[in-house]
């Protein structure tokens, strides 16, 4: 088997970059073994707003514009929901705290993403006297779920090897790459600058980023 790219881990940003290429047509296998995940645990929130002080989380608009169309393609292949919406509210502790969010929802982008009407608190365990604000598009992926559904087509595509990628076991020459039983082909070094070459990742390209593409086959 011989494929574009050999993944190492299968969280979140191994099965998304495995997406990725699939979507656009790129070959790949994830080796990855359970050791630990993030993943699995994660409470897979997400909120474009930072709450502290009003401010857009970085690309809050092109990554929400981005991921939930992304997660809504997978779902319609693995016939999965993993999306769910989720209420995310903030506590306004003083009628300052009300002025503050009606100036920061003025600004340019903001309004998609902030609730105009303050919400009365229904949850007598939550002492909010001074309302409660709505923060738009929010939600929450179901990580574990998704990881399992994911981690399953992988199998069934016979992509995924359940093993660690012990670094130094990593042998890498101009054009050959082996790693125990998987021999690889073509293989080369890169740093950075294939991200960055390719147009698919060029909106969220990482800076400083070192990675091993390789071309590989199992024996
Ligand atoms: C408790 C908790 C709650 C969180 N809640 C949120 C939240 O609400 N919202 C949010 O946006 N983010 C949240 N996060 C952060 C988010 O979950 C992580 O940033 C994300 O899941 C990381 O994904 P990852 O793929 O980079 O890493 P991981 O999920 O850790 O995946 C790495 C994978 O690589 C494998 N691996 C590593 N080394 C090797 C090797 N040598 N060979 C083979 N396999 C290997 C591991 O076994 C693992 O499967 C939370 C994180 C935690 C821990």
């Amino acid at each position: 088997m011989k494929v574009d790219c050999l993944i190492v881990g299968s969280g979140l940003a191994g099965l998304c970059f495995a997406e990725t290429l699939f979507q656009n047509g790129r070959s790949f296998a994830v080796i990855s073994d359970d050791s630990q995940s993030a993943s699995e645990v994660a409470g897979g929130l997400y909120n474009p707003l930072i709450l502290k002080r009003f401010t857009l989380a970085f690309q809050a608009a092109k990554q929400l514009d981005y991921a939930l169309p992304f997660y809504a393609e997978i779902e319609k292949r693995l016939g999965q929901q993993f999306d769910y919406k989720q209420e995310v509210v903030r506590i306004l502790h003083e009628p300052a705290e009300q002025n503050r969010w009606f100036e920061a929802r003025d600004r340019l982008g903001y309004e998609r993403f902030m609730d105009d009407a303050l919400l009365q608190n229904a949850t007598p365990q939550i002492k909010a006297p001074h309302k409660l604000a709505r923060v738009l598009e929010t939600g929450r992926l179901d990580t574990a779920a998704f990881r399992a559904a994911y981690r399953q087509w992988l199998e069934a595509q016979g992509l995924l090897i359940q093993e660690r990628l012990e670094y130094d076991r990593l042998e890498t020459g101009a054009d050959v790459l082996r790693y125990g039983e998987i021999r690889g082909f073509a293989s080369r070094v890169c740093r950075r600058v294939w991200l960055e070459r390719e147009s698919v990742f060029q909106p969220f390209a990482p800076s400083g980023v070192e990675g091993r593409i390789a071309h590989y086959s199992r024996s």
